[in-house]
């Protein structure tokens, strides 16, 4: 049976609650113990998947197919553990699981209530998997007192009595703010948030608390004595330089201990942080810079982008560099030359998307980057602009476009290269999707084999021939083409098992030109960067060595 460690927050929210959860699970990792993190979210949305990346930042995908929020990443960037669709949990689901229950007659007639029905599924949503791993460490989403947030409150400090004593520690993020004029750090918001968790029933024994200076010894006693926690407990968060130092910033605040101590477990291993020095080193020792554009459309809002953000660090990292990523919108050049504004990178890279704003710029990227033969890397919608560009000026179908784009101005007028897919196979069954279906999870999703030509370039950077990387997409790169642009100079090195789905397309005489249907930023670490990443930026290196 795992040990529960539940994150909360108070105060103000952005604290840093699901950086601070996966550096606490790399901690424990670090010691030898297995964990899984996990998010309870308030909001009603069933998942995140429906939720625009201007609001709720980009939409985590997990192998199984889950569309999750984007702290699933930071779990797995840090833990190097696969996320699971269960590891993902908001009220819509909770709510929808339980109404589905009601309408299937389940509760034999019963009155539905948030207490105890709506906890209950809570509870059972917490207790899956536990027999797995040694630690569970649940973060809940938002802030301590937030009246949708109350039933996840209500149903964490049931599931700590339900357990044997000291099975469940509770761990609270908060903020000292810092008032210049007396040049104090206040810990009176501190108090009435730990008294907030208190009123419904929570004493935490851990007390993590941002603060942008030193927090004196005295205000730390002061916390421990008002707060009821022991001044050993109350752990120090300081802003950092990169956010991967954070398992050894915590680690000197002696985060990991605290919570060992919570649990009472005295011979806890020594931790071996090996692998957090090396990616400390890396990040702070660079020998050189790389500016890589990213022409998106999602410019204004840099977690909507955060996993090949994140991909991009990793892959300088591998290369000893600092990747320097500067957000070109692509709206700008959609009607106007785009040389202006993508001259003087050493790299561009296309990210995913949806719409149709933006993409003649995006396209225009990607031409310019195989005329210009930089480096150029297409990540799913990316990839796609890059073939309708390879099609209307290389193979001459003046009208390639995409189905999407006609599907949303509602009229034909492109040519479709890229068009709807509405039945495929995953593992070894079919699945089907209607044009009118639901707009949530109706995408292919999840992870999928691809097997990739040998003697190929992606081959060559796999080091292998068969892949699997996880997917989410309504649209597809026709086959129809294919033959017409291998013969041109586009091979379609990346192929689903069945031969009928496009994942990955390159340019033979290009030093690096590639796009991806799937989305690699995913499954990338910062002490095992993703090989497409670490490639990539290895090839713009070189770019930056010629100029
Ligand atoms: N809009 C495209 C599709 O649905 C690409 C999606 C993406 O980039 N994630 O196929």
């Amino acid at each position: 049976m795992a040990r529960y460690i539940f994150i909360t927050g108070g105060v103000v929210s952005s604290l840093g609650k699901g950086l601070a959860s996966a550096a606490l699970g790399a901690l424990l990792q670090a010691r030898g113990y297995s964990v899984r993190l996990r998010k309870l979210d308030p909001y009603l949305n069933v998942d995140p998947g429906t939720m625009s990346p201007f609001e709720h930042g980009e939409v985590f995908v997990t192998d199984d197919g889950a569309e999750t929020d984007l702290d699933l990443g930071h779990y797995e960037r840090f833990t190097g553990v696969a996320a699971r669709k269960t590891d993902s949990v908001s009220s819509g689901r909770v709510y929808s699981t339980v109404l589905e229950k009601e309408r299937r007659g389940d509760y034999l007639g019963k009155t539905i209530q948030v207490v105890p029905h709506v906890t209950n599924q809570i509870k059972e949503f917490l207790d899956i998997g536990d027999d797995e791993v040694d630690f569970m460490l649940c973060e809940i989403g938002g802030t301590v007192g937030d009246i949708e947030g109350l039933p996840f409150f209500e149903a964490i400090r049931q599931f700590s009595h339900d357990r044997p004593r000291g099975e469940c520690v509770f761990m609270h993020l908060t903020l000292l703010p810092y008032l210049a004029a007396s040049g104090e750090l206040k810990t009176k918001p501190t108090q009435h948030s730990v008294k907030e968790l208190q009123s419904i029933g929570i004493a935490p024994d851990v007390l993590v608390c941002r603060s942008e200076h030193p927090i004196p010894e005295k205000e730390r006693e002061k916390i421990a004595l008002f707060c009821n926690v022991r001044k050993e407990c109350v752990v120090a968060a300081y802003d950092l330089k990169s956010i991967y130092e954070a398992p050894l910033a915590y680690h000197r605040q002696g985060l990991d201990q605290a919570v060992l101590d919570a649990f009472q477990i005295a011979s806890a291993p020594k931790p071996d942080l090996a692998r957090w020095h090396d990616v400390y080193d890396r990040i702070h020792n660079p020998e050189g810079e790389v500016k890589i554009a990213v022409v998106g459309k999602y410019v204004q809002l840099e977690d909507a982008y955060k996993s090949f953000k994140e991909a991009l660090t990793h892959g300088g990292m591998h290369n000893r560099v600092k990747v320097k990523v500067e957000w070109v919108d692509a709206e700008i050049f959609d009607r106007e030359d785009a040389a202006p504004h993508l001259e003087g990178y050493h790299a561009i890279l296309v990210p995913g998307g949806f719409g149709e704003r933006g993409t003649e710029g995006k396209i225009k990227a990607a031409q310019f980057a195989r005329e210009r033969k930089i480096p150029y890397f297409g990540i799913c919608l990316g990839m796609q602009m890059a073939v309708i560009e390879a099609a209307r000026n290389v193979a001459g179908i003046k009208s390639a476009g995409s189905e999407e784009f006609d599907h949303e101005a509602g009229e034909k007028r492109f040519e479709p290269v890229v068009y709807h897919l509405k039945e495929w196979v995953q593992g070894n069954h079919m699945v089907a999707r209607k044009s009118d279906d639901d707009k949530g999870g109706t995408m292919r999703l999840g992870a999928y084999d691809a097997t990739l030509t040998e003697g190929s370039k992606v081959a060559e950077i796999y080091g292998a021939t068969a892949i699997e990387e996880r997917h989410r997409h309504r649209y597809e790169v026709d086959t129809k083409y294919r033959d017409q642009l291998e013969s041109r100079g586009m091979l379609f090195s990346g192929m689903s098992p069945d031969g009928k789905l496009p994942e990955i397309v390159e340019w033979s005489d290009h030093p690096w030109f590639i796009g991806v249907q799937f989305h690699p930023e995913l499954k990338s670490k910062p002490f095992a960067p993703h090989p497409l990443f670490a490639d990539f930026v290895r090839a713009a290196v070189e770019v930056s060595r010629l100029v």
